[in-house]
């Protein structure tokens, strides 16, 4: 079983998103100094939960072991709505 990460700092990539166009859920990370990205998801089609450990590729692309659903993570675009001003 995977365990999400304690901190940032053990990642050089981390993510937790919903994806829009299915609704899966997911965390994402690539512990520091590996090319292996692991995933934790619940599949949006579903419903069951599993996890993928892979080499590092963008965008991460995998296939839900219970049902076939290909899951796409697709690089954040920018924040819609409010913008944080840069201090
Ligand atoms: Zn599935």
């Amino acid at each position: 079983m995977l365990k999400e990460p304690k901190s940032m700092d053990e990642c050089s990539f981390f993510t937790r998103r919903i994806l829009d166009d299915d609704g899966t859920r997911l965390v994402a990370w690539v512990p520091k100094g590996t090319n292996v990205v692991n995933v934790i998801y619940i599949c949006g089609k579903c419903g069951k939960k599993g996890e993928v450990t892979q080499e590092y590729k963008k965008p991460i692309t995998f296939v839900c072991e219970h049902c076939g659903h290909k899951i796409v993570v697709e690089p954040i675009k920018k924040f819609r709505g409010r913008r944080k001003k840069s201090s």
